[in-house]
């Protein structure tokens, strides 16, 4: 199991999740944060401080934010950004860049 960013966290992105990730698994593109699901230890800290109500466990996510799970693991693949598995994040682990599908959602003046 894993947590997924889903859509509410778009054109917000706050970064307040990343303040409480123990593992710092939580990366940063260019309209939404994506969650790293190899790195992420379940513990759920960052559920509860999310302001838009955006995190959930990959087994109980809700039936429109399940392309989410896909989103999240792609953006660390070739096709995104090619980073893996960085072990936690770090100043060179940020970018513009966001999932091909994230990018096709019409910005929001939040
Ligand atoms: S569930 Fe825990 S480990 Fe996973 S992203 Fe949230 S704070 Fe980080
Ligand atoms: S706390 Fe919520 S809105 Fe803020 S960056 Fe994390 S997932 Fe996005």
């Amino acid at each position: 199991m894993a947590f997924v960013i889903a859509e509410t966290c778009i054109d917000v992105k706050d970064g307040v999740c990343t303040e409480v990730c123990p593992v710092d698994c939580i990366y940063e593109g260019g309209r939404m944060f994506y969650i790293q699901p190899d790195e992420c230890i379940d513990c759920a800290l960052c559920v509860s401080v999310c302001p838009v109500e955006a995190i959930y466990p990959d087994d109980r996510i809700p039936e429109q934010y399940r392309p989410y799970i896909a989103i999240n693991a792609e953006f660390f693949e070739d096709k995104v950004t090619g980073w893996g598995s960085p072990r936690g994040f770090e100043p060179e682990y940020r970018t513009d860049k966001d999932h091909p599908l994230v990018e096709k959602i019409e910005r929001r003046d939040i």
